[in-house]
């Protein structure tokens, strides 16, 4: 059996307590939510903090205010089976709602939270592994080691970004705001994931996610399909959101964007797709010419489930599958 190591736990009541005491604790604290993904790996000693502070008792980081007409603030402990659940984003932002619901099991979106969600440590077949099998090949790069089994001539780690609702909240503009004892700062959810396994957020580790911000909804749908082995639950190997703003009937497509999550460190923003739609009709064609892009682009490795081929085979039926919801 695995178990956790000893830590002190913490449970402040306010930001403003919260980035005081990691603040004063240092690089051997870290933020738990709803510890989904944090407590497994410290059972894995991939992560080893000796004080974890939770946010689940901080009242602001657990609401949902404003609608589709103004934007949508979601706090960073928001529960995923409230995301699941809640009328206004089930109204005005069904791709959250639907992204939410390919996550993990019922059991699970009752703990893990949004913001875990979207602080996802990188995954890889190397990597997410118990101690003594990652001691057994002499760990890796990411953790304790020192060779990328993946591609061992690598400097860098290419461990994969596994989150379904990073790519979905990139595709719609979303942006995430951050605090910590010097302030405030607001990122976008485009510019906040960095292409490295090891170092793959831009947030700095005393910083707190506080909330999510939506754009309103003027104009735009977005969709996302999901590639994964089992469809009760796993983690995506491949993640598709696509996002269009035209009026139906009327064409051209005014801005259109296609993101690939689940094969690389970081979100995979494919431009050349956008290009084909940006300014044309919505049509077959123009899907098929983006679905295209989306398969020339996608690179994935062979650190996930199935053959890297055919995954990126796949990023050219997702793509079209993605699309084509947004026709309907
Ligand atoms: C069996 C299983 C299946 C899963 N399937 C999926 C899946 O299909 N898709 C998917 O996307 N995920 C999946 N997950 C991963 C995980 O359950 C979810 O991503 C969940 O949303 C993580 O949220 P959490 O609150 O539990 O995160 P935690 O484990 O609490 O935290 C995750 C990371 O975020 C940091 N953190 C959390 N909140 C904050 C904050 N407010 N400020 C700063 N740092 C913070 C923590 O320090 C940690 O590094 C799965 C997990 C398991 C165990
Ligand atoms: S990609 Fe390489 S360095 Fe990164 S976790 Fe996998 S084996 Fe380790």
């Amino acid at each position: 059996m695995m178990r956790l190591p000893k830590f002190t736990y913490l449970t402040p009541r306010t930001i403003a307590d919260a980035v005081q005491i990691i603040g004063d604790t240092g690089p051997e604290a870290q933020f738990v939510a709803g510890g989904t993904d944090l407590y497994p790996n410290m059972k894995r000693r991939q992560q080893t903090p000796k004080t974890v502070i939770s946010v689940m008792r901080v009242p602001e980081l657990n609401r949902i205010e404003g609608d589709g007409q103004t934007g949508l603030r979601i706090g960073a402990s928001v529960l995923l089976s409230e995301i699941c659940e809640h009328p206004v984003i089930k109204r005005d932002y069904p791709v959250i709602a639907a992204a939410a619901r390919t996550i993990s099991t019922p059991i699970l979106r009752n703990m893990g939270t949004i913001g875990g969600n979207l602080l996802l440590d990188t995954r890889c077949n190397y990597y997410d592994q118990n101690y003594e099998w990652r001691k057994a090949i002499n760990f890796c790069l990411k953790k304790d080691g020192d060779v990328c089994w993946v591609a061992p001539g690598s400097s860098k780690c290419w461990a994969v970004q596994s989150s379904d609702l990073v790519p979905v909240m990139v595709a719609i503009g979303a942006r995430l705001r951050l605090a910590s004892t010097l302030g405030e700062r607001i990122i976008d959810a485009a510019g906040f994931y960095n292409d490295d396994g090891i170092d793959y957020l831009k947030k700095r580790p005393e910083e707190l996610l506080v909330d999510v911000h939506l754009p309103p909804t003027n104009g735009w749908r977005a969709s996302y399909q999901k590639l994964r082995r089992r469809g009760a639950f796993d983690f995506p190997v491949l993640g598709v959101a696509a996002y269009i703003r035209y009026d139906r009937g009327k064409d051209p497509v005014a801005d259109a964007k296609v993101v690939l999550g689940g094969i690389a460190p970081a979100p995979l923003v494919v431009r050349e797709a956008a290009q084909e739609l940006i300014g044309q009709p919505f049509n077959d064609d123009r899907i098929q010419a983006a679905a295209e892009a989306c398969y020339v682009k996608a690179r994935p490795l062979d650190n996930t489930d199935f053959v890297m081929n055919w995954r990126k085979q796949m990023a050219r039926q997702y793509t079209l599958m993605a699309l084509a919801a947004l026709r309907a």
